[in-house]
């Protein structure tokens, strides 16, 4: 496995490159916003860590750039700014985690595995439901490509048809036992994926309801 980690403090950036590396993941470093977006456009990574406060370019312009590119690989924000709004405003551009600074590098590499895991139900080519179809596999919907969450959580929707899916089974099938999810996560992508639904001009649509959780409809 092979990652991208933009970060300034050169010092901090080979510490967890040495850290991470003891832990099997093989780090590419980036110190400025410029070349970290070159980098992430022009090699294939199967995660990438930003710093969000970088020189020349931020972190979040090269997720939002990357996104514009339909660059899919999993990204984690990181930041000093822990502020519930900048972490929602963050996943609302594309990111798939954030992580406040200082963290420990334990923890990076755990949420680093928790993006990369692989699906377990590699079977199952096709999820269809009305005008939709997805490839679990490319994690494309109707041709147009999402990132690896997005596609976890309309496949469950999906699957269960106009059936009531709550937000605790999203948490749990998506974000996993390991307790790194938080229920404004879930509202964070189900935002994105009404945004995806649209744009695909797709009779579908997303129902809340309200304290319990969500369903689909084509009505
Ligand atoms: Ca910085």
């Amino acid at each position: 496995m092979k990652i991208l980690y933009v970060e300034d403090e050169q010092f901090l950036a080979e510490a967890v490159k040495h850290n991470l590396e003891k832990a099997g993941i093989e780090v590419d470093l980036s110190f400025d916003g410029k070349d970290g977006l070159d980098k992430a456009i022009g090699n294939i990574y199967d995660c990438i860590v930003l710093d969000i406060m970088l020189p020349k370019f931020s972190g979040t312009d090269i997720l939002i750039r990357m996104r514009e590119k339909n660059i899919a690989t999993p990204v984690i924000m990181l930041s000093a700014l822990s502020e519930v709004e900048t972490k929602i405003s963050h996943l609302d551009r594309g990111a798939d985690d954030y992580l406040a600074k200082p963290f420990k590098t334990i923890e990076l590499a755990a949420r680093i595995r928790a993006l990369t895991r692989r699906p377990k139900e590699v079977n199952i080519a096709h999820i269809t439901y009305d005008d939709l179809k997805l490839d679990e596999g490319n994690a494309t919907l109707n041709g147009k490509q999402l990132t690896a969450k997005e596609a976890k959580i309309i496949a469950e929707l999906m699957k269960s048809k106009e059936a009531l899916i709550s937000k605790e089974h999203l948490l749990a099938k998506v974000w996993g036992e390991d307790g790194l999810g938080e229920d404004n996560y879930v509202e964070s992508y189900i935002s994105r994926i009404r945004k995806t639904l649209k744009e695909l001009h797709s009779k579908t649509k997303i129902i809340t309801v309200r304290n319990l959780g969500y369903k689909l409809t084509s009505k």
